[in-house]
């Protein structure tokens, strides 16, 4: 199965732009974001270069409304894909090829269905300074509250076949809970196209808050592996005691995961001080699942 994609050209040269959403298939303002702007371009093509659309890259996993296809692999752990593959590993690789094929890429995520995650752009601290330069740019013009740069040695993200292969890129994320929040849609779109602005492909772009943004670039090993921060010691029932964005402190308890008949609770404290980047909104958990992200806001800087 091919990638669903529209293409646009402007007359004259200039860079590629790549643009993806629905990487995971229950992250659904990536998904509409992508279709206005695909929607806007038929109207109104770019100055230069080119800028491809793919709305859905996920399909087989959007189809069944869920993070990931049938083959229950997760398309961002299995880039760079392989040809001959399952479907999944045969769509990461297909978009492999796409994101080696550009010159810049934008990757558009949310939570999904079970967490919400504070708007923000993220990058890997890139080794090379002048392809970590662009992603810092390019984070600043997306406009969203919070840049996040994170360790670079992550692997099979759609992000590591850009490292590889020294095109600059940068991933967001917009809250989630299974829903099309049209204030995530609308950041989306306009934090495209000021990216799209930067880099030359049109001529201007809607205009950003003017808030500054929260600058966190943490290049501790593991750092922005979402999945892997304070997991639930058992299964059973996750209830939050604190908000996303709400400041803690280490050793404060985040929630607590309770047995059916409420006989077992048992509190998830934070592992460290900062602010509360990631929650898991879906009461359900499994043993392991983890329930929270913490931003280390004591490395806040002023960069990029
Ligand atoms: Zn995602």
């Amino acid at each position: 199965m091919a990638l669903v994609l529209e293409r646009f050209s402007g007359s004259e040269p200039g860079p590629h732009v790549l643009i993806t959403g629905g990487v995971h298939g229950d992250e659904f303002e990536p998904m509409a974001a992508v279709r206005y702007l695909i929607a806007l371009f038929r109207t109104h093509p770019p100055l230069r270069g080119t800028v491809t659309l793919v709305p859905v890259v996920n399909e087989p996993a959007f189809l069944r409304g869920s993070r990931v296809g049938d083959d229950g692999l997760d398309l961002a752990r299995t880039c760079p894909g392989r040809a001959d593959g399952s479907p999944t590993q045969h769509i990461a690789f297909e978009l492999s090829e796409r994101i080696r094929s550009a010159d810049y890429y934008i990757d558009l995520h949310t939570g999904g269905t079970r967490l919400r995650v504070l708007p923000l752009v993220g990058y890997m601290l890139h080794p090379d300074p002048k392809v970590l330069e662009s992603q810092r740019r390019m984070a600043r013009a997306f406009g969203l509250p919070i840049i996040w740069g994170t360790d670079p040695n992550l692997e099979g993200r759609s992000l590591s076949v850009a490292r590889d292969a020294c095109v600059p890129a940068i991933y967001a994320e917009y809250l989630g809970g299974g829903g099309c929040d049209p204030s995530g849609v609308d950041a989306y779109v306009a934090g495209c196209l000021r990216v799209l602005a930067d880099v030359g492909v049109i001529a201007d772009a809607p205009v950003a808050s003017g808030a500054l943004p929260i600058i966190v670039e943490d290049s501790r090993p593991g750092s922005g592996h979402m999945q892997v921060n304070h997991p639930s010691p058992a299964e059973g029932f996750f209830e939050p005691v604190v908000t996303l964005g709400q400041p803690v402190h280490e050793g404060q308890i985040l929630g607590t995961v309770t047995d059916l008949l409420g006989r077992e609770s048992r509190s998830i404290h934070a592992n460290s001080s900062g602010l509360v980047l990631v929650l898991h909104t879906f009461a359900r958990v499994e043993s392991g699942t983890s329930v929270a992200v913490i931003l280390p806001t004591e490395l806040a800087g002023d960069r990029p």
